[in-house]
């Protein structure tokens, strides 16, 4: 989990006001439980993935050298070998998608909106719903709506399960192709 107002983020002066609800909302969800550690190659892969979907620039990626777990408009950093996970990943990757958006926040309403749909495309509808559950459960509010990209185009957060199969049918020797895979299957 992000320690936040690290780094060079918009909207500092926005309160993060409900981070430790969406931390306890995330911790209980089964989908955290994967402490599986992903290669670089596999972090890229899915860092790649996740920025193609959410029409972002992919964020530079540290995996050294620092010592807390941050992301940033256009850096993701995961400094240690427990983090380089995919809930982790998936956690960071929507704080770059939401400070890439217009009403960025923190651990808010925009960013649990993210976090949502960055779930369920890339874990799976049983975790997303799991998600939804334990938000709902300890008062974690999410936008219902839309957002909004920074600058003229709207950020279309695409439904179903497309991409996963083109990222599939792009490299069926990936490791991470195969999660996405076996968790569709399963
Ligand atoms: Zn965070």
């Amino acid at each position: 989990m992000a320690i936040s107002y690290i780094g060079n983020i918009p909207n500092t002066h926005v309160r993060d006001h409900q981070r430790k609800r969406l931390y306890q909302a995330e911790e209980e969800c089964s989908f955290w439980d994967d402490i599986n550690v992903l290669s670089i190659n596999n972090i890229k892969h899915l860092v790649d993935n996740i920025s193609e979907w959410a029409e972002i620039k992919p964020p530079t990626i540290i995996l050294e050298g620092n010592t807390h777990v941050y992301a940033t408009q256009d850096t993701i950093v995961l400094p240690y070998t427990d983090t380089q996970t995919i809930p982790f990943i998936c956690h960071e990757m929507s704080h770059v998608i939401n400070y890439n958006s217009t009403n960025a926040d923190h651990h808010g309403r925009n960013f649990a909106y993210t976090y949502l749909k960055v779930v369920r495309q890339f874990i799976g509808l049983k975790s997303y719903k799991e998600l939804l559950g334990s938000f709902r459960k300890h008062k974690v509010k999410y936008r219902r709506k839309r957002m909004q990209r920074r600058g003229p185009k709207t950020m279309t957060i695409k439904n179903g399960r497309k991409s996963i199969h083109d990222i599939a049918a792009e490299n069926p020797s990936c490791k991470i192709c195969k999660l996405f895979i076996e968790k569709q299957i399963a």
